[in-house]
């Protein structure tokens, strides 16, 4: 139990040293990187990516303003100075990307005075496509604006399917080739009257730019549900990845936010109608007039699913190493608690008197130094133990010598004293010799008697006999004391009653063993009366009976000797104890004995002056 709690002190100190505070810490460590990383990608990453797109937009447009100042700046030379052909002029060199679909340049009258078509443009036959370009743009609302002066610099015309192009513009275009946005410069003439360069660019230009960020994020950035879009400040779409969103006109609700002009990115998270947590990063195209932004949306759990990888691994790392922490310390303490277990066993078993026991003790650690230490101990006591056992059983032996000899000295000395009477009288020619002859006949009788009875207790002491226990009834063993007893010559004047009362009740006894108590405390009872102080030839009262009780069966022996006094009763059932001359001090000690081997027990139940009971109980069967 000790060692079961130890093992747990130790596991518990391990993980509220180690373990908790290291899961703690991942734990810490993992809202963290999720929280950073989650502001990372939302909060930095999509507003970053949609000002890229916009300024990509924007650069796309100052190209395009570049491309078109070019022309201008060619047609302006050849109007105001004569030089080249209007022709050769048209066909100035712009940047290759930036060709646009269609160039016209018109005087201060407002007549178209030369043109010049993208070849791509196939939409059309040559033939026709002449019928769609105008003579005469005097009524168009970017002459009439650059004519009169009343823009200073460049007219821009926002994203439409442009009449030019288009015989019947359908306006529910999914294509982004279908759709152009103008850009017009005023040229100077010779005259006061200012003529106009206008260039038509397909809406792919824009487009692209859109489509490049969306692809990035697709294929780059592995968000796939990632998709771009350029919108206006009223929150219509010009341009979108989703070609279907070409007619859809305006932002869906959850996706319109308040766009601040010219205003730092934004970042907004939302749920689609579908039910989809979607984050958008919106970014203003910096490019006067228009009042453009672009708005970057991709799946939540796509956008997060870096920054949640990621934090499942860390988790997944602290778990198993606190797993790791946990099975390493439940080896160790086993491997530490182990031996300290063996020795707790075998401190047990020495405990409970086999002095062979060892523990392996193997190894340099300081467990393996206990382990021998101990070994060693267990050795020495060993030893000392068999030497001390040596040395009492040879007192015992000289001590049981020297009683037997005292013993058997006793009952000689009565009889020699007889026969030396005896011899006398008859040398003497004694009158008395007949009664000397018989006194020592009686001594004979009686010393042997007692020299037999010394020789059965230090026998019986010794080593009692093999025992055979048979069940009896409870008063057969009074009625077989009293056989016995009747013809044995220390009754003398004694009355003995044999009262058994336990008929019925059965005990499994050896019958010789407990006669023999029986005849113990019998030859107690009557030895006790003889000693006390009143008149030799008093009659003794001696009364033996049996009572049955629910588990036992109870006997008594009663006198109405003198009674054991106080301080002789502690000692009464001590080997070898005796008040008398002639006494072993066994009898009682043989009584117990026998009485405890049978599951019984035996006591002093009263004494006093006229009354003294033994009483002994035999469990029943
Ligand atoms: P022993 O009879 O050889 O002395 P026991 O063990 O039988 O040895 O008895 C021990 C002592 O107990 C006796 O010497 C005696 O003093 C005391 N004793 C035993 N029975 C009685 C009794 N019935 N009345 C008084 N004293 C007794």
């Amino acid at each position: 139990m000790r060692i079961h709690s130890l093992t747990t002190r130790f596991l518990l100190t391990l993980l509220l040293s180690t373990a908790l505070p290291f899961l703690a810490f991942g734990w810490y460590a993992r809202a963290e990187m999720e929280e950073r990383l989650e502001q990372q990608v939302v909060q930095v990453f999509l507003p970053q990516l949609a000002q890229q797109a916009a300024d990509e937009i924007k650069a796309q447009l100052e190209r395009i303003e570049q491309a078109v100042g070019m022309l201008r700046n060619a047609l302006m030379k050849v109007l105001r100075e004569g030089g080249d052909s209007l022709d050769v002029a048209l066909e100035v060199d712009l940047t290759r990307n930036f060709d646009p679909d269609l160039v016209l340049l018109a005087d201060g009258a407002g007549r178209v005075v030369g043109q010049r078509l993208h070849p791509r443009l196939d939409r059309e036959t040559p033939a026709s496509r002449e019928q769609l370009l105008p003579q005469d743009v005097a009524d168009k609302p970017w002459f009439e604006a650059l004519n009169r002066g009343r823009v200073a610099g460049a007219w821009w015309g926002k994203r439409h399917l442009s009449e030019f192009l288009h015989r019947t513009p359908n306006k529910e275009s999914y294509d982004p080739e279908d759709y152009s946005f103008a850009l017009a410069f005023s040229v100077p003439t010779r005259t006061t009257q200012r003529g106009v360069v206008f260039a038509l660019f397909s809406w792919i230009e824009v487009q692209q730019v859109l489509d490049q960020t969306a692809q990035f994020l697709r294929q780059d950035a592995g968000f796939a549900s990632a998709e771009v879009f350029l919108c206006n400040a009223q929150g219509h779409y010009l341009a979108h990845t989703e070609r279907a969103n070409y007619v859809r006109g305006r932002l869906p609700l959850e996706l319109a936010v308040q766009l601040p002009i010219g205003g730092d990115p934004v970042e907004h998270p939302y749920r689609t109608a579908a039910g989809e947590d979607r984050r958008a990063g919106f970014a203003s195209v910096d490019k006067p007039p228009f009042e453009w932004w672009i708005g970057v949306h991709a799946r939540d759990d796509e956008l997060l699913r870096t920054s949640r990888d990621l934090s499942n691994v860390l988790l997944f790392v602290t778990a198993i190493t606190a797993v790791i922490l946990v099975v390493w310390s439940m080896v160790a303490s086993r491997a530490i608690l182990r031996p300290v277990r063996r020795l707790a066993v075998a401190t047990e078993s020495i405990a409970r008197g086999d002095l062979s026991t060892r523990v392996p003790a193997r190894g340099r650690h300081e467990l393996a130094d206990l382990g021998r230490a101990f070994n060693r101990m267990a050795g020495d006591l060993d030893s000392r133990t068999e030497q001390l056992r040596q040395a009492e059983r040879q007192a015992a032996w000289a001590e049981m010598a020297r009683q037997v000899a005292h013993e058997i000295k006793n009952p000689l000395t009565p009889m020699r004293m007889s026969a030396q009477l005896l011899a006398r009288a008859k040398r003497e020619g004694d009158p008395r010799e007949p009664e000397l002859t018989e006194r020592l006949i009686r001594t004979v009788l009686e010393q042997t008697d007692a020299m037999a009875r010394i020789a059965s207790d230090f026998r019986h002491f010794a080593g009692p006999p093999a025992r055979t226990l048979e069940v009896l009834d409870a008063d057969d063993i009074l009625t077989d004391a009293q056989r016995h007893f009747a013809g044995m010559a220390e009754i003398g004047n004694a009355r003995v009653e044999f009262a058994p009362g336990a008929a019925g009740a059965q005990v499994r006894v050896d019958r010789e063993e407990l006669r023999r108590v029986l005849l113990n405390l019998l030859h107690n009872a009557i030895e006790a009366c003889r000693a006390g102080d009143g008149p030799r030839d008093r009659v003794t009262m001696v009364r033996v009976t049996s009572a049955p009780t629910d588990a036992a069966v109870v006997y008594r022996v009663e006198d109405d000797g003198p009674g054991v006094s106080g301080e002789v009763q502690p000692k009464l059932f001590d080997p070898y104890f005796t008040t008398k001359s002639s006494g072993t001090g066994l009898g009682l000690a043989i009584c117990r004995r026998i009485l405890e081997a049978h599951g019984g027990h035996i006591a002093l139940e009263t004494s006093g002056p006229g009354r003294t009971v033994f009483r002994f109980e035999l469990p029943r069967v």
